[in-house]
């Protein structure tokens, strides 16, 4: 089954709630990276939240890339996601397997992200300045540590919750939602959903029962007559090209090319994102540096 994104509005357009099944593109990525299972969690939850915040940009050349900096023994966690929610993403150590909570017998993603650290987010609209927004970890459990970043950074009252199942077969189930709530929702909306969320169920398990995103939505709004304005079906996707790895050997400069010539036979570069590799002959760079 596809992955899908769809844009809800509830209680006449002052709440917006936009949901998420990303099984496919976690179970890309878990593949692609090897990832143990609470990597595939941890990583699962960054590409959740990151191709959501992606769509939300809209505009069509704009980029945004989530980078989790914590203690813990997984490393930087990124990820990357275009206007459509197409995403990307990758971890400092995808074996990093931890046992399960004894608290309530979850993955340990808190552990293996770290209690302590950054979250960054860059904004790339495609004109100007790229914005740099950061906040500390709240508990390296990701829709925490995003939920924190709204309120501060935003100052928009936002609930988000990101859940990646894992079983022996690999991912079972992925998704999550971001309900932000509109300036005008006042008292009334505020404690309904409040209501709604304190008796909820984790939104993998939602998924994992065949909800649909309609229904998860309404379910989490407490609003039956929720809107979807549209859906779109985002999917792992890298857009790195010899091209671009060409455009990144021109920018190391003329003179540090030059001592990779009298060195190197060949290079090779690796894309972090989706492991294609790609060859350059010591007379393929001599031509590069021949145009610089
Ligand atoms: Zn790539």
């Amino acid at each position: 089954m596809k992955d899908v994104i769809i844009d809800c509005l509830a209680y006449n357009g002052k709440v917006s709630i936009k949901c998420i099944s990303s099984r496919e593109i976690v179970e890309k990525a878990r593949k692609l990276h090897d990832l143990s299972p609470t990597a595939s969690a941890a990583l699962g939850r960054l590409l959740t939240i990151t191709s959501i915040m992606g769509y939300e940009l809209k505009t069509e050349e704009a980029s945004i890339t989530n980078q989790i900096k914590g203690n813990g023994p997984i490393g930087i966690l990124t990820a990357v996601a275009d206007s459509k929610g197409n995403v990307k993403g990758y971890v400092g150590d995808g074996k990093v397997d931890l046992p399960l909570r004894k608290s309530d017998g979850k993955l340990d993603v808190g552990g293996a992200v770290g209690k302590q650290g950054m979250l960054y987010i860059i904004k790339d609209l495609g004109i100007g300045k790229p914005y740099v927004g950061m906040t500390p970890i709240v508990s390296g459990e990701i829709a925490e540590d995003f939920t924190n970043y709204f309120a501060t950074s935003e100052q928009t009252p936002t609930v988000i919750a990101l859940g990646v199942l894992v079983d022996k077969n690999g991912i079972k189930s992925a998704g999550g939602y971001k309900l932000s709530l509109m300036p005008d929702a006042g008292e009334e909306e505020i404690s309904k959903i409040e209501e709604q969320i304190k008796n909820i169920e984790p939104v993998s398990r939602m998924l994992d029962e065949n909800k649909t995103l309609e229904e998860i939505a309404k379910i989490v709004t407490g609003d039956e007559n929720l809107k979807v304005l549209e859906r779109t079906e985002p999917k792992f996707e890298c857009n790195c090209s010899r091209e671009k790895c060409e455009k990144g050997l021109i920018a190391i400069g003329k003179k540090e090319l030059e001592d990779i010539i009298k060195e190197e036979e060949k290079i090779q570069i690796e894309c972090n994102f989706c492991n294609s590799k790609y060859v350059f002959t010591r007379e393929e760079l001599q031509e590069i540096v021949v145009k610089m």
